[in-house]
């Protein structure tokens, strides 16, 4: 099923994102930390991709398996930066042959061996370019992009990031996916920002549950987030406590997310990280909420 049927049920739903394993030794447990998200039933599931092709024969593995086995639509992702014209043409007629019907197309970060080299000799500078190579491939599938709140960090300012973010949508994008953000109030003006511009595709925000201490560091370095001073305040309180930090970051998660959905968004999209009793207790917290008709 493609994202954008999800989307258009016009009722409130959640999708989990997981990622593949990084060596074949461990593709079993990882498997099944992702089949137990799947039994939870969610609207749909991405698979991320190691960019530079780490792990990327595993996405399609793991998205095809979840898909096939408990019947939940998979979103398999694919970066373009480090690879040739050649891979991205293989991994795209995989990833159609496989049943898969939505990719999520992404540049992927740039490795440092890369920084310095001749730019104008790569096969896909951008995302875009991907997104132009899918729509040629003529598969047909669903394309998401990704998008961020709190400006991608290499752009030089928000204005510049939305033009660009306006060209990979006209060029195919059928939704896009939001970068985690802590506070609702900058993704209500990112999207009054972006309509402005004339981007009218869905926007699924992207929900990061911080369940302990070091995640914090990592996931600010990743995404570059604004913390609030509430979220902070609570990570000073039970950063030191395990159970009280997974406790309390379920619990601030659960609120952004009841907060997206008043305030029309149809589904939430949230950063799993391959937990499922991450996943299952946000489940639980939503469970009189999910399947609700929109309000806008
Ligand atoms: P782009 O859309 O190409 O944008 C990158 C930068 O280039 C932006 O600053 C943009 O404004 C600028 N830009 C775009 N087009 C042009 C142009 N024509 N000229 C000049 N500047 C331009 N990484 C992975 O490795 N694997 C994953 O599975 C993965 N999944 C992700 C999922 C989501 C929802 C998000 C938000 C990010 C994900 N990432 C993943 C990280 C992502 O690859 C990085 O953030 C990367 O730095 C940018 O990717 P992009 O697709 O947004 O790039």
């Amino acid at each position: 099923m493609k994202i954008t049927d999800i989307l258009s049920r016009g009722t409130a739903s959640l999708s989990f994102e997981v990622f593949p394993p990084k060596t074949e030794t461990n593709f079993d447990s990882v498997k099944a930390a992702t089949e137990e998200i799947a039994s939870f039933s969610p609207s749909f599931m991405s698979v991320t991709y190691g960019a530079g092709g780490g792990t990327s024969r595993f996405t399609l593995d793991i998205a095809k398996n979840i898909m096939e086995r408990y019947g939940v639509p998979t979103l398999a992702h694919l970066t373009c930066v480090s690879s040739s014209r050649e891979t991205v043409r293989a991994r795209i007629a995989d990833i159609a042959a496989s049943g898969v019907e939505n990719v999520m197309a992404l540049r992927g970060d740039i490795p440092p061996e890369l920084e310095n080299s001749d730019r104008s000799r790569w096969d896909y500078r951008y995302a875009v370019d991907l997104v132009r190579e899918l729509k040629a491939c003529g598969h047909e599938l669903c394309i998401g992009g990704a998008c961020y709140p709190e400006i991608h960090p290499e752009s030089a300012n928000q204005r510049e990031d939305i033009l660009r973010l306006k060209e990979k949508v006209d060029a195919g994008c059928d939704f896009l996916t939001t970068q985690m953000f802590f506070d609702n109030n900058l993704l209500y003006n990112f999207l009054y920002k972006i309509r402005e511009a004339g981007i009218t595709v869905p926007v699924i925000p992207g929900i990061m549950p911080i369940t302990n201490a070091k995640q914090v560091e990592k996931a600010i370095k990743l995404s570059g987030s604004f913390m609030p001073q509430r979220f902070k305040s609570l990570v000073d309180r039970f950063g030191s406590d395990p159970a009280a930090m997974k406790q309390a970051g379920i619990a601030y998660a659960t609120d952004q997310i009841i907060d997206l959905y008043a305030n029309g968004v149809l589904n939430v999209h949230v950063y799993s990280m391959n937990k499922p009793d991450v996943a299952l207790k946000i489940k639980e917290n939503l469970s009189d909420i999910l399947g609700k008709p929109s309000p806008v």
